[in-house]
């Protein structure tokens, strides 16, 4: 493969899209792999498989700007924004976004694709931890093009919880989610339910966690992506 085209990064990032990983599908294991071709025709025909992620505030910073329309925002302004990356740096590129998608299933799943390209550090509350940016990162968007970038090396800080003695988060979290050593959604949910829980639009184990501390989100971005995940425990439990 051709590995000289330069991946145009910095307009990504400047949009809050500053984390980036690319595979070649042909070096994707083959469960994978597998996964893709079953979840739709075409899906193994492509050369690279794109990861984007946002880490920190940028990416809010830049969706409150461009206000983009829908009840989504974060997602709509994503698409436009790699449509827009794809049109003016790589007119010729097919492409087909396979997450963030109205309509389909990745057909792969966002932790197993961050596991490969070392984003996945698993810590105590379900999400991931990595040195950089704490727990304040978040997959944004899987592409599959005919690109021929030069494939990213997983990153390889080590594990920040692998080394963390006092581990405050799980002191910190009201509902007692962690207190057995491991998560439990079942003491989680009920007490993010509760009437006067401290927990309906953040997570206070997750800021407890020292790791990439300056990267917080601010209350509204906090507000926004708890209300999300508040909104789908209403519905479901
Ligand atoms: S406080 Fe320590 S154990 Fe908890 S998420 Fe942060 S680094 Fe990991
Ligand atoms: S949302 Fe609240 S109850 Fe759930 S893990 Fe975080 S701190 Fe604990």
């Amino acid at each position: 493969m051709d590995a000289s085209q330069p991946f145009a990064a910095s307009p990504l990032a400047d949009a809050g899209l500053n984390l980036h990983a690319v595979f070649n599908l042909a070096d994707l294991p083959a469960g994978l792999r597998q996964s893709l071709a079953d979840a739709g025709p075409g899906r193994d025909n492509y050369r690279q498989l794109i990861l984007i992620g946002h880490g920190g505030r940028r990416l809010w910073q830049a969706v409150q700007a461009a206000h983009p329309p829908g009840p989504d925002p974060i997602d709509t302004f994503t698409v436009q924004t790699l449509q827009d990356w794809f049109a003016r740096h790589y007119p010729s590129a097919r492409y087909t976004l396979l997450y963030p998608a109205p309509d389909s299933a990745p057909g792969v799943g966002l932790q197993s694709l961050g596991e490969l390209a070392g984003w996945h550090q698993p810590g105590p509350f379900m999400l991931g931890v990595r040195a950089d940016w704490g727990s304040w990162f978040a997959y944004r968007a899987v592409i599959l093009a005919d690109t021929a970038f030069a494939p990213t090396p997983a990153y390889a800080a080590p594990p920040p919880c692998a080394s963390c003695a006092g581990r405050p988060c799980v002191a910190a979290c009201p509902g007692g989610a962690m207190a057995t050593g491991q998560f439990s959604l079942t003491a989680c949910v009920p007490y993010r339910k509760a009437k006067d829980s401290a927990c309906k639009a953040t997570c206070l184990a997750r800021l407890a966690c020292p790791v990439g501390a300056e990267h917080r989100y601010d209350a509204a971005q906090l507000a926004h992506t708890y209300g999300i995940s508040m909104a789908a425990i209403e519905a479901w439990y």
